[in-house]
């Protein structure tokens, strides 16, 4: 009985070293990105933004030597009916690893804020700080993390374009992300497999509060629940072991054509969803760092 007691103890304090290993995100250098992709201004699908973006992300990644590539595809504009050039954009580490893990989010942004309340409000530029900007600084911010972690699988950082270029209802989402789930179920890689994936959504909330997302539990529950295993593990306390919202995400098609088991990590209880006040101001570094703190972690355990 004692013995079963002292090895417990020292099994968990041996976890609990191993896991304070990991690398913590600098707070203040990922709430830093998040306001360069913010200056940039609105990040819509096809404009002069989103190309300023494409170079940012691209000159970051090949600064800490990752392999980045596109993946290029035409979808027809909502309302003009002219052809958009969607951009989903792959940074790999390790990219010998045939066993891979995707690190993914969207990188445009809502063409206005379709959630005010009136007109002249949803005529104003949306800066989607939280909504598109969180998930690409975060991911700017895990470069400077990503040797010093060590996880068995290859990482992919996957941008996907077209998340949103919603103008009315009926509008297609998911453009990006569903073409890459689209060719991956079609064109299957000759020398890889992704074997799980995390997506990012609205991580840099002031007043951070995850749940578990509901189809992530449904269609990818050992990511999901491990996940929040990691983030018990380390003490982060915002990630809350409950379900509360159903959200279709990029996850769904990744989770329902590409079968790559994937879990959302979205904070949906933000006040400025789709509205013209999602700003850095609305955002927190410290939030980032935590999200990261447990992906990284969680990353390091595969
Ligand atoms: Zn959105």
């Amino acid at each position: 009985m004692e013995r079963v007691l002292w090895g417990l103890l020292f099994w968990g304090i041996g976890s609990q070293f191993a896991i304070a290993e990991t690398p913590v995100p600098d707070a203040n250098r990922a709430y830093q990105y998040l306001k360069d992709v913010c200056d940039i201004g609105p990040r819509i699908s096809g404009t002069e933004g989103m190309l300023r973006q494409q170079k940012m992300i691209a000159d970051h990644f090949t600064k800490f030597s990752a392999e980045v590539r596109y993946q290029e595809f035409d979808v027809t504009h909502p309302q003009t009916g002219a052809p958009v050039r969607m951009k989903n954009m792959i940074v790999s580490w390790h990219p010998d690893r045939t066993e891979r893990v995707l690190v993914c989010c969207h990188y445009d942004t809502r063409p206005f804020p379709d959630q005010e309340a009136t007109a002249a409000n949803r005529a104003k530029p949306f800066i989607g700080a939280n909504d598109g900007g969180s998930g690409v600084a975060l991911l700017m911010e895990f470069a400077h993390h990503m040797k010093s972690i060590n996880p068995k699988l290859g990482v992919d950082f996957v941008f996907f374009d077209g998340e949103e270029l919603v103008y009315s209802k009926g509008d297609k989402y998911f453009h990006g992300s569903e073409y890459f789930a689209t060719q991956y179920r079609d064109n299957p890689p000759e020398n890889f497999r992704y074997v799980k994936g995390v997506l990012l959504d609205m991580v840099a909330d002031r007043n951070l509060n995850i749940y578990i997302e509901k189809n992530s539990y449904k269609y990818a529950p050992e990511v999901t629940r491990s996940i929040w295993e990691t983030a018990r593990k380390l003490g982060v306390r915002e990630f809350i072991n409950r379900q509360k919202y159903e959200i279709r995400d990029d996850h769904i098609p990744l989770n329902l054509i590409a079968k790559i088991p994937t879990c959302d990590i979205i904070d949906f209880d933000y006040p400025y969803w789709h509205k013209r006040n999602d700003l850095p101001a609305a955002c927190s570094g410290k939030s980032m760092a935590k999200v990261g703190r447990v992906v990284l972690a969680w990353l390091d355990e595969n």
